[in-house]
């Protein structure tokens, strides 16, 4: 009863664009899931209206060993096709910034559009199932704790380590494991930093407080909001950065993007003092931001030189935070499957025919905005076309 085609392990947004893909070229396909419902993830992901594509995805969006690794599945699978997608099943969506875009209603729209889709595609699908064993013999057959299923095509799908909590787990890398496929070691990516003790009584008062930053980390850059938490720091800027962070290497930030703070004591008849200082601070950054950096950052004194140095130190705010939040906070997990494992045009194992891996288990990683999910559906997508 449960021979098919292909049994895809894992039914989040990879899984069910692969599923839907294979589907409609008439392969008989099963999505094993081991939570009691589909796609969890999707269902939390973008503050609840999930963020499903970005229309400026480019293969720069990226981070993996081989960044040339994403250009074939990204090229035949587009933000467009997508779009297109999210059209036919009329869905509201707009787009917030730089790109992205959000389902005006809720992230339920597009869990829906994947259930219609594979339904449409005679996808057959089994949920509570929790795999206890993989085996390949002639072909692979799948044991979870009441069923057996067996394919020639295995494709897994089930994700990374990022929120423990709806049912994450490192079930993929262990698979590829037994089957001798290379992972490069897995770190939380897109996720908050935690600041050293001394750092975080210093600032973590000012907890809500945001202001527009360019963080910087091992060459690369973001320009975009920061917020200062609890435990640390986070914000846009700081949970792109975060993805790119290594431990002891600290974090740049330009706390003053293109603007020459001590600009206004060129003029001589400027007075040189904390109170002038303090007003030009508050342009901008938040007043309590402003208030204390110049409290931790007085200026030395008030020479050209001195006035100099502070404008620097703005610009290049030097934190070494103590680690990240984590795995329960992390918006993707980095690093996974290698990718000289796989074929980036099909997703299959080189070594093992007939095994393939998609979305986030592989070693791709998107920056925030849209790309996570457009990498599960291109990825799914290659996969879909090939099973
Ligand atoms: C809070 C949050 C918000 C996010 N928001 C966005 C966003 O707005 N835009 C964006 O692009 N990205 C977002 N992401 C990232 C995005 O959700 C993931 O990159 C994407 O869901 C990965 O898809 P996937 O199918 O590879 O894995 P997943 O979506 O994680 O799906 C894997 C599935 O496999 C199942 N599974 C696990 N182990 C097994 C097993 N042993 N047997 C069977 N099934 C198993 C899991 O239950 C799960 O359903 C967000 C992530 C989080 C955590």
């Amino acid at each position: 009863m449960n021979h098919f085609h292909a049994l895809i392990l894992g039914g989040g947004a990879a899984g069910l664009m692969c599923a839907i893909e294979a589907g409609k070229r008439g392969r008989p396909v099963a999505v094993l899931e081991r939570a009691d419902r589909l796609g969890n993830k999707i269902l939390i992901s973008g503050g609840g209206r999930c963020n499903f594509t970005n229309i400026h995805c480019q293969p720069e969006h990226f981070l993996s060993a081989n960044p040339h690794f994403v250009k074939s599945a990204l090229a035949r699978y587009t933000p467009a096709d997508f779009i297109s997608l999210v059209e036919k099943h009329k869905i509201p969506y707009h787009e917030k910034t730089l790109g992205q875009l959000f389902c005006d209603r809720c992230a339920h729209d597009i869990l829906d559009l994947l259930g219609e889709e594979c339904r449409a595609a005679g996808v057959s699908i089994f949920l509570n199932a929790k795999i206890q064993e993989v085996v390949r013999t002639t072909e692979f057959v799948v044991r979870s704790a009441n069923a057996e299923f067996r394919a020639p095509t295995l494709v897994v799908a089930t994700g990374g380590l990022s929120i423990p909590k709806i049912g994450a787990t490192s079930f993929g890398y262990d698979l590829a494991r037994q089957f001798g496929l290379k992972i490069r070691d897995p770190w939380p990516g897109l996720v908050p930093l935690v600041l050293e003790a001394e750092d975080r009584s210093r600032y973590c008062d000012l907890a809500g407080v945001s202001a527009e930053v360019i963080a910087s980390c091992d060459g690369r850059q973001f320009h975009e909001r920061m917020l200062i938490t609890h435990r640390g720091l986070s914000g846009p800027a700081i949970l792109q950065i975060s993805s790119y962070w290594k431990k002891p290497h600290p974090i740049r930030i330009d706390l003053s993007p293109g603007r020459e703070l001590t600009a206004i004591f060129r003029d001589p008849k400027a007075l040189r003092n904390l109170q002038a200082l303090r007003s030009e601070l508050r342009k901008l950054l938040p007043a309590r931001l402003a208030d204390r950096w110049l409290e931790l950052h007085p200026p030395a004194s008030w020479t050209n030189a001195a006035l100099a140095d502070f404008e620097n130190q703005v610009h290049q705010w030097s934190i070494m935070p103590a680690g990240t939040e984590g795995y329960e906070k992390a918006e993707v997990t980095a690093g996974g499957v290698d990718t000289s494992e796989l074929s980036a045009k099909t997703m299959e194992c080189r070594k093992v025919p007939g095994l393939f891996f998609i979305g986030e288990v592989v070693d791709v990683t998107g920056h925030l905005g849209g790309f996570n999910f457009q990498w599960a559906w291109a990825s799914g997508s290659a996969g879909g076309r090939a099973v």
